[in-house]
């Protein structure tokens, strides 16, 4: 226990009460208080003459009080002080309402600060509640950069900072240099003790710059540092070998031959396999370019080896899909596979549990149910994560836990920037898909307006007359609980469909509040063609295969992100027929309106990936909560990449030099890593 762990109670000017108020912002202990940074600034250095003072500017005026500050009670509740001050060019009345106490404090022939919004009129400005200091003492709250900090009950800006000067200074040399000597001058970052300083107390906005740019990095640092701890860590534990068998029966049981590229695939996954270490891969391959085949290859030859299989799909409508193409291509082979997900009854999940437990079940499938604290392996040897960027990393992590360091797989559509896949996925090994299965024609992208809705319509009939189906979806507005009208809009939309635009045709609608059980008794029914047209909302958007469906059509597409839209447009152009994808457009400006002409024009989908994140940066890219990205104090991802490569680099460098952090010189960032971990237990890599 160093000073940093004292409780904020114990500082002064804090007490208990406030150290309750601290408590509601996370400020426990010292280290805390001095680590919570300012979310602005308030730039306080103008000081202007009292003739210069334009009327509504914010600025700092030295003046004199030139005579005792008159108090008026206007009425109950009500009471004013006023107060003339002078500069050398002119006069101005300060006014504070309700602060009856002030008027002692302004001591006639002294000067004083005064901080505040210019009122008043011509020739007789006034500023009404100032800020005010003495001007002989240091400057605290004017005259300088001030910070705003995080707000709740109980605390005012000056107590906050107040405590924050205090802390500062009980910290004395406790503030620990973790970034060593040759990372700060190589990168030419500042100081720890000017760091903190300027961050809370900047002396001016260079200084505040160079401070933010050291905590930055020094957070990526340490972030960067811990994961290549864990990892060396990881790297130590040695999974159990797995004896590649012979695949020839799995490759003579799928309908088609591999490509290439999922060849490629498959054969690093086997060499990992059959490694000392457990293999940790990520599988990164454009919508339909036949992903499962690959996990699929990789479930045969854990479960061919005695040992079992989980793949963890992000809806339960995949895991349901999953289920049946691998009963379907595994089952002859003797492989028994099996399905986990919530929707099922609760007799139905205890039967499957057992099957797991007792070893019966060699390849289950399913979805977060898996995670279930009552599900256990016989002995689990392989995990199979697919659309991977959909779970929480802590999620995996649970899986893992089941099996005795079991091989990952991971499987994604969305090509994400090497640095930040290194923390969302940690370290993995990366093998590409980059082709598709033969004869495969790109789907053509339309973009139309409203006016082009009855030829739409004749466009939908065309397709289903020459019996293929057809997919339409709405906005997911359905999933937010504060919009509880956005299910009546699809409810309605489908509803105008099935009754006045095609009563003939077979009409079903999916959505996400529907029971699972229906759920997939709906895309049972789509996948096996007793279903025209399925309306749906973005439950659909991920890895649904249903190679008769040739038309997808989506509605205000200008509200998807265009990783989304190719999601959905993955959905069609899985057969041999030809696809197509129409996109009508409500509204959205012109810069929206282009995006999707562009979007249009592509099918690639790592171009796509790569115009959305310069669009909408990498927060959206990846969703909020669900990241896998750890939460930072004053780093982010969106638009310190930099900063972060940097971090990386150096981390890297420093961790070879020293893999345990064991020097003494290191000790302070050992110190700051074993927090991150504790911090993040189970959510890191
Ligand atoms: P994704 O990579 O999007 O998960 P899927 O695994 O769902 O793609 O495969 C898309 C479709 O392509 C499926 O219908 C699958 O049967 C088919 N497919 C996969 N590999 C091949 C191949 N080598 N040749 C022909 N069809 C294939
Ligand atoms: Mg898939």
């Amino acid at each position: 226990m160093g000073v940093l762990d004292t409780e904020v109670q114990f500082i002064k000017g804090v007490g208990e009460q406030r150290a309750k108020a601290f408590a509601k912002l996370g400020v426990e202990t010292l280290r805390d208080l001095v680590m919570a940074f300012p979310r602005a600034y308030d730039d306080r250095t103008a000081v202007k003459t009292i003739a210069e003072l334009q009327f509504g500017e914010m600025c700092c005026v030295s003046a004199t009080v030139a005579a005792p500050a008159r108090l008026s009670r206007v009425r109950k509740g009500l009471d004013i002080t006023k107060c003339p001050v002078v500069d050398e060019t002119a006069r101005m009345t300060v006014t504070f309402f309700n602060q009856s106490y002030v008027g002692k404090n302004l001591i006639p022939g002294e000067s004083y600060i005064f901080y505040g919004r210019v009122g008043g009129r011509i020739g007789a400005p006034e500023m009404q509640n100032p800020v005010m200091e003495r001007e002989a003492l240091p400057p605290a709250f004017t005259r300088r950069i001030v910070p705003v900090y995080r707000m709740t009950a109980g605390l005012s800006q000056r107590v906050f900072a107040n405590a924050v000067r205090q802390g500062l200074e009980k910290c004395g040399e406790e503030l620990p240099e973790q970034l060593p000597e040759s990372v700060r001058k190589r990168y030419q970052l500042a100081q720890t003790r000017f760091s903190y300083e300027n961050i809370h107390f900047p002396r001016d906005a260079e200084s505040l710059e160079l401070a933010r740019r050291r905590l930055i990095f020094e957070e990526f640092f340490v972030l960067s540092c811990t994961l290549a701890f864990m990892r060396s860590r990881q790297r130590e534990k040695s999974g159990k070998r797995v004896r590649v068998p012979d695949m020839a029966p799995f490759y003579k049981a799928l309908p088609y031959a591999l490509t290439g590229a999922q060849q490629r695939a498959v054969d690093d996954i086997l060499r990992d396999l059959a490694g000392e270490r457990p293999m940790s891969r990520l599988v990164q391959g454009d919508v339909g370019s036949g992903k499962t085949a690959v996990a699929a290859a990789a479930a045969y030859a854990v479960v061919q080896d005695g040992r079992q299989a989980a793949f963890m799909a992000p809806t339960e409508i995949l895991a349901e899909q999953h289920y049946h193409t691998l009963t379907e291509l595994l089952t002859p082979l003797g492989v028994r596979v099996g399905l986990l997900t919530g929707g099922l009854t609760a007799k139905r999940k205890r039967e499957e549990q057992g099957r797991l437990k007792s070893g019966e079940t060699q390849l289950v499938i399913g979805t977060h149910a898996l995670l279930s604290e009552s599900v256990e392996f016989a002995d689990l040897g392989l995990i199979i994560a697919d659309e991977q960027h959909r779970f929480g990393v802590q999620q995996r992590a649970a899986l893992s836990d089941k099996g005795d360091a079991p091989h990952v797989l991971v499987m994604s559509a969305t090509p994400i920037p090497r640095t930040l896949a290194l923390i969302v996925y940690g370290d993995l090994d990366v093998s590409v898909i980059n082709e598709l299965p033969p004869g495969r024609r790109t789907v053509e992208t339309y973009l139309v307006g409203e006016d082009k809705r009855q030829r739409l319509y004749a466009f939908v009939r065309k397709h289903v007359a020459q019996g293929r189906q057809v997919f339409m979806v709405c906005p997911a507005v359905e999933e937010s609980e504060e919009n509880p009208d956005g299910l009546k809009s699809v409810k309605e939309y489908a509803k105008e469909l099935s009754e006045k635009v095609f009563p003939d045709l077979r009409v079903a609608l999916v959505h996400g509040k529907l029971k699972p059980k229906e759920k997939n008794e709906v895309m049972a029914s789509f996948a096996a063609g007793d279903i025209d047209i399925l309306v749906a909302t973005t439950v659909i958007e991920v890895g649904v295969d249903v190679p008769n469906a040739t038309l997808m059509v989506v509605e205000n597409a200008d509200r998807f992100g265009l990783s989304q839209l190719h999601q959905l447009r993955g959905r069609v152009g899985r057969g041999p027929y030809q696809s197509t994808c129409v996109l009508i457009r409500a509204g959205g400006g012109e810069a929206a309106t282009e995006r999707l002409r562009a979007f249009c024009r592509t099918n690639d989908g790592f171009k796509i990936a790569e115009e959305d994140l310069a669009i909408r940066g990498p927060g959206d890219f990846f969703g909020s909560r669900q990241s896998g990205l750890p939460d930072m104090n004053i780093a982010s991802f969106a638009t310190d990449l930099d900063m972060l490569r940097s971090a990386q680099a150096a981390a890297k460098e420093l961790l070879e030099d020293d893999p345990g952090l064991a020097k003494p010189e290191n000790a302070p960032l050992r110190e700051s890593v074993s927090r991150m971990l504790e911090k993040n237990r189970g959510t890191l890599n």
